[in-house]
């Protein structure tokens, strides 16, 4: 069929106002979705009722017929005595529930209207029925309930997480704040972190320590030569962790294969992703944490805030480390030459003196003043002087062990300890310094010559019969003042018995 919609509905000729058959009224009663019942109104027995009844009610059309309504119908609240017709029923809508032939309580909204048909009152009952608003209701309240109850098992998940990153601050804190050696909290800090398991990171890693826009490497775990020379010379906004040096913020880079700013590679170099966080404290960026990940694999919020949070305590680890390196250094050393001062060298004497009784082995001292100083300051100048003393604490440091201590003993006075060297030993050692010294071009100005300078220095080898440090420094304070008596610029040792 084709045509307009009111062609069609022109040529169907559907009467817009159908005389209404009493058969038409039948199968509207038949088919209504709605249980039906009509009841009398004098004696409230059933009198007529749809098949949607009989579903609803289990019971047949002939137990239906005639059945007292009050057999099947159990008002929530019984209604208004006046207004009913019959108990538990008052025009308009009611809730309770039918009784089923099988004895269940079906839940049922009764819509009630009282009618005359032919001179009797009668009762028209509408039963819509709730069970399946019950179960849809009680399938949302289980839903509602099952979302609840999620949303507590969640927040006691996360309440236990926050207590277990807390535990694990607290143990990263509590274990780094103990050490007082940077190279050694900065290797623990690392196998610490990478051992948690709990970033999914590999056991690898590196810190950098930030100073003057330059990045040291000075951890690392796990790494090969290779990606320690490729990382020698990092600057502030330089690759990944350049990048965090300079702006102080966290980063996560999935795979470094696909981030442009990853521009640093070396042999070997396998594809992986970086969790990199920087170590602040106070807004200063002292450091920067390198952690590999697997490629493609991210960090949750979480996990980064935790990370961060122990980048700062190892921040402020670090700071605590260097301040203290800082106030040691200056109180036992001094700030002209840089050597030991007198305090650092009387702590030296005293070990070395222990050690010695202890193992018999003994240690010298070499004494060196520089010979007619108060020449070369009137000369050239006070300024000039001290940039001497300075070199010649250069000088000498070139020439001793790392074992070996100098010190600066007073004004242009050197003493210098040497553990476990006998006598002999040392005047070579002493030797060699005065041999340095002599050589050496000094000058600080374009306009004056270069000079030269001359030192004496007096040895003193412990022996056993020594039991306090002071007279081994006498000794040697006793030959250096021999070699000057002896017309300076010569190494004596101390003599036994000769003085
Ligand atoms: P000698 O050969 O007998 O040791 O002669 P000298 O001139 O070195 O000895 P003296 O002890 O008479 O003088 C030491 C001089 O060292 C005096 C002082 O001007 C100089 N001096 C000491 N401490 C410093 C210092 O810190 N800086 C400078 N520029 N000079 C110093
Ligand atoms: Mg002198
Ligand atoms: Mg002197």
């Amino acid at each position: 069929m084709t045509g307009t919609f009111d062609e069609v509905f022109e040529s169907s000729q559907l009467p817009l106002h159908p005389p209404h058959s009493e058969a038409m009224y039948q199968t509207l009663f038949e088919h209504a979705g709605d249980a039906i019942l009509v009841v009398h109104g004098q004696t409230g027995k059933i009198v007529d009722h749809n098949p949607t009844a009989v579903q609803l009610t289990g019971f047949s059309d002939g137990e239906l017929h005639g059945m007292s309504l009050s057999d099947i119908w159990l008002p929530d609240e019984p209604a208004p005595a006046d207004a009913t017709l019959l108990p538990g029923l008052a025009p308009g809508i009611a809730r309770g529930s039918h009784r089923r032939k099988n004895g269940a309580l079906l839940p049922v909204e009764v819509n009630s209207r009282r009618i005359e048909f032919r001179g009797e009152e009668l009762l028209l009952l509408i039963v819509r029925d709730l069970s399946s608003h019950h179960a849809q209701a009680k399938g949302t309240a289980g839903k509602r309930d099952a979302k609840a109850v999620a949303q507590a098992r969640r927040d006691i998940e996360e309440l236990a997480q926050s207590k277990e990153d807390l535990a694990i601050l607290f143990d990263i804190s509590s274990a780094i704040s103990k050490e007082i050696e940077l190279g050694k909290l900065l290797d623990q800090a690392l196998a610490m972190i990478t051992h948690l398991g709990l970033f999914d990171v590999q056991r690898k890693g590196a810190i950098f320590l930030v100073e003057n826009e330059r990045l040291t490497l000075a951890a690392h775990l796990g790494l090969d030569e290779a990606f320690c020379a490729a990382h020698q010379s990092l600057k502030t906004g330089d690759c990944l962790c350049g990048l965090v040096a300079s702006t102080g913020t966290q980063l996560v880079s999935g795979n470094i294969a696909k981030d442009k700013r990853h521009d640093i590679t070396y042999p070997g170099m396998i594809p992986h992703g970086h969790a990199i966080v920087p170590l602040s404290t106070g807004g200063n960026t002292v450091g920067v944490l390198c952690l590999f990940l697997p490629p493609n694999k991210g960090v949750d919020e979480r996990k980064l805030r935790l990370l961060m949070a122990i980048g700062n305590q190892l921040a402020v680890a670090i700071e605590k480390i260097n301040l203290y390196q800082k106030t040691k250094k200056l109180s036992l050393h001094d700030p002209l030459t840089g050597l030991a001062n007198r305090h650092f060298m009387n702590i030296s004497l005293k070990n070395n003196m222990a050690g010695a009784k202890r193992s018999g082995r003994p240690f010298s001292l070499i004494l060196l003043d520089l010979d007619h100083f108060k020449q070369y300051n009137d000369s050239f100048g006070h300024v000039a002087g001290d940039k001497l003393l300075s070199d010649v604490g250069s000088l000498m440091s070139r020439e001793v062990r790392e074992v070996d201590l100098i010190a600066r003993y007073g004004g242009e006075e050197f003493l210098i300890i040497l553990p476990d060297t006998g006598e002999q030993e040392a005047l070579e050692v002493a030797e060699r310094i005065r041999d340095s010294i002599i050589s050496y071009e000094f000058r600080y100005s374009r306009q004056r010559p270069t000079t030269r300078i001359t030192v004496s220095a007096g040895v003193a080898t412990y022996e056993s019969s020594i039991s306090e440090v002071d007279v081994l420094v006498a000794r040697a304070d006793a030959a250096l003042y021999r070699a000057k008596e002896n017309g300076r610029n010569q190494v004596l040792p101390w003599l036994t018995g000769g003085h």
